[in-house]
């Protein structure tokens, strides 16, 4: 037997609880033994019968002198009583409606309980304990030596259905007696000294059934780095990857930039410069680039994508600009072209419908051309800018030299989507791996142990600041007394011609939903369901004379869109919406951004709601709805009145509601201590400097022959896009 025995070849796991075990992922004795417990009950106290005091959890060890079953008045349960005694006395033992154990537990049988002293009519029992024999081969001085589920520090694992962890320890004991120091160590000895980390072997054992809770505490600081550690290897493995991939260099051209830059409307703020420069600085080296840019909403990161853009297209290169959604694809289009205007640049948008007439723009004319048409454009390289969403990646899109991908307001484009656009558009080219610059821009703001871990592999780019001129939008808590006071100033500011944003809650999806896809569909019903009552509550009572539209995600595309167009156009005073709404949308005249149920949202979240609003030199104004009573409640959303940057708010979840909190992390299939360990600044740097250093000593891991397998295995369990 070793790491990777296949479950049905361990003792005692049947083919019912293989199937179980298979449906969580755990397919090896590795897997058995990496499922850890999430914490322990402390059963290492054995007390004398004499000596156990009411209402208190406590262990006993003793002789059964009878045991039978019997049942209530009601006749609905059966009660199963037992006298145990030990040398200082006698106690009754009752556990409920487990007929059974009169099979297991038979008079005359030593064992070891654990449970809570209760009271009733007829006296002082131990209530429903756990139970453990203690076999007569045991050894006679130290009878509690070998026990696993009583009198210790007992391991209790995240609740699964069907799988109990009195069934996990009674497979886990053996199993990790079997393979009792030789699990191969994976972290290079020299770690192991200088952080003064538990060796696997001893750290596996004491995770499972710790000796004491310090060393318990020893183990998980031990897997905590290793996981952590495995996370670095990976995305740091990934990086060295892509610096030896090649792609185009793009010459900088100075006079094009400053021509372009003397071109805007507006000044550039000094962080777009900063950033602008970093992006042309990467294109020009003959490597793929791969950064992020991050800025809050409204910070200007379009036009930054646009001067590269134009450096890329000058040097005779194309690039593919990617939204998430169609509305905020055709915003990009009109945007970009009216930024470029002055330098003839052949733009083109394709939308994801087969039917549709895609547009194409050149010098300020809107053409009509078909898909077809279009499609043999961008492979002459006829097109210099297509901009679409995810449709770019389709196979039959295939530019003739694509050099650069802006990918807007999506937190990571996969490597698989990245690999599928370089395959569909460097067709063996050249014998060499080339790869297009990847530019990837987004609101959300990242922590920084995120950008050290999840996001290693891109290099980052950050507008901390915001264009001159933009009024600081006033935000409020409403408690519920003031609902109707909030009301009034929302009709005042329709009435001078302002615009509304409402946004509603999500709500948690049923019980039923059981596969992935099942869950998002419940959710998005719920949502819409939730959305859609707001909205009757608004178009009916409160604001039946105002002009009220709905938004959620069960739209269709077609209907989302004239939504959207209708309240550009101002055709719509108030959009009741989900947090769907995108992101990126631009409607100057909304100043109010009203957030129902606000204590349901993450901060950040919230922060990046409110950052639809003030987007012209109107006053604009943010306020959170609440019911919650709750003092704490209000004091948390107190801290984005106070905010000055999402990065702040960010750190904030990341630390009050953990990292499942914020956006996509829970997809990423992370190991559980890793996740916990994602606010960990300190271990998290830490990690990262040692994969740092092992791969630079050894970039293929060679000397680390169990570390590299084990890598090969994590890697394939997380999936960071
Ligand atoms: P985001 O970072 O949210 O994508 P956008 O790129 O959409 O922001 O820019 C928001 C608005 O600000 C646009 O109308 C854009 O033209 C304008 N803008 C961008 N940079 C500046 C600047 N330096 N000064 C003034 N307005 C700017
Ligand atoms: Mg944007």
């Amino acid at each position: 037997m070793n790491l990777s025995t296949p479950i049905k070849e361990i003792p005692r796991i049947g083919p019912s609880f293989q199937k179980k075990l298979q449906k969580m992922g755990i397919k090896t004795a590795e897997d058995l033994l990496f499922h850890f417990p999430h914490r322990y009950e402390d059963f290492s106290n054995i007390r004398p019968i004499s000596k156990v005091k009411l209402n208190e959890t406590c262990c006993i060890l003793g002789k059964i002198l009878e045991i039978k079953n019997s049942r209530t008045w009601k006749k609905k349960m059966i009660l199963t009583q037992a006298i145990v005694e030990d040398k200082t006395g006698a106690i009754k033992v009752v556990w409920f409606n487990q007929p059974y154990l009169i099979k297991v537990l038979k008079a005359g049988d030593l064992v070891c309980l654990a449970g809570k002293i209760n009271v009733a009519d007829k006296g002082v029992f131990l209530s429903s304990p756990a139970y453990e024999k203690i076999p007569l081969t045991s050894n006679i001085q130290h009878p509690t030596s070998n026990l696993t589920h009583t009198g210790r520090l007992v391991p209790v694992y995240p609740e699964t259905e069907g799988l109990s962890s009195r069934w996990l320890r009674y497979i886990l004991k053996p199993l990790l007696l079997k393979l009792k120091n030789k699990i191969p160590e994976i972290l290079p000895q020299k770690i192991i000294e200088t952080e003064n980390l538990l060796p696997i072997n001893q750290a596996i054992w004491q995770i499972h059934f710790p000796d004491s809770m310090t060393l318990a505490e020893k183990a998980r600081e031990r897997f905590s780095f290793e996981e952590l550690f495995l996370i670095e290897l990976s995305v740091l493995k990934e990086r060295l990857k892509l610096n030896k991939a090649k792609a185009p260099a793009i010459p900088l051209n100075i006079e094009l930039i400053k021509e372009f830059v003397k071109s805007l409307p507006f000044k550039l703020t000094n962080a777009q410069r900063k950033c602008a420069w970093q992006i042309l600085e990467d294109l020009a080296k003959p490597r793929p680039m791969s950064r992020l840019l991050e800025g809050d909403v409204g910070s200007g990161k379009t036009v930054v994508a646009v001067i590269a853009s134009l450096n890329v297209v000058r040097a005779g290169y194309q690039v593919a600009f990617m939204a998430p959604t169609e509305i905020l694809a055709k915003q990009h289009f009109q945007e970009v072209a009216k930024l470029l205007k002055p330098f003839k640049v052949r733009i083109a948008l394709l939308t994801g419908k087969e039917d549709k007439i895609l547009a194409q723009k050149l010098e300020n004319e809107v053409l009509e051309i078909s898909r077809n048409k279009l499609l043999d454009k961008v492979k002459k390289g006829e097109i210099d800018i297509l901009i679409g969403t995810h449709s770019l990646i389709q196979d039959k899109v295939k530019f003739g030299n694509l050099a650069f991908c802006v990918i807007d307001e999506q937190h990571r484009f996969g490597v698989e989507q990245r690999a599928k656009l370089i395959t569909n558009n460097y067709p063996l080219k050249t014998a060499q791996k080339m790869i297009p610059h990847f530019l990837s821009m987004t609101a959300t703001p990242i922590p920084r142990t995120l950008a050290l871990t999840i996001y290693g592999d891109l290099d980052l780019s950050i507008l901390d600041e915001m264009p001159k001129g933009r009024k600081k939008i006033i935000t409020k808590v409403i408690p519920p007394e003031e609902r109707a006071k909030a009301y009034d100033f929302i009709r005042k500011q329709v009435e001078k011609g302002e615009q509304v944003f409402v946004i509603c809650p999500r709500i948690e999806p049923g019980e039923k939903a059981s596969t992935q896809k099942g869950k998002e569909d419940i959710l998005g019903w719920a949502e819409a369901k939730a959305v859609k009552e707001e909205y009757e509550k608004l178009s009916k009572k409160v604001f039946p004379d105002l002009k009220v539209a709905l938004l959620h995600g069960k739209m269709k595309t077609s209907e989302k869109e004239k939504t959207m167009k209708d309240f550009k156009a101002k055709k719509i005073d108030i959009l009741v919406s989900t947090s769907v709404v995108e992101v990126g949308i631009d409607i100057p005249a909304a100043t109010v951004m009203m957030i129902e149920g606000a204590e349901r949202f993450g901060l950040a979240q919230l922060y990046q709601f409110r950052g639809r609003v003030g987007r012209s030199n109107l006053q604009s104004y943010c306020f959170l709805f609440t019911e919650s009573p709750a003092k704490r409640t209000r004091q948390r959303l107190q801290a984005i009145v106070r905010a000055e940057s999402g990065f702040e708010l960010a750190q904030k979840d990341l630390e009050i509601r953990g990292p499942g909190s914020l956006s996509g992390v829970k997809q990423w299939g992370i190991p559980d201590l890793a996740m916990e360990n994602l606010k960990n600044l300190p271990l998290v740097e830490k990690t990262r400097e040692a994969a740092k250093e092992i791969l630079n000593e050894d970039p293929n891991l060679k000397k680390y022959p169990s570390l590299k397998e084990r890598l090969k295995n994590f890697k394939e369990r997380i999936h960071l896009e």
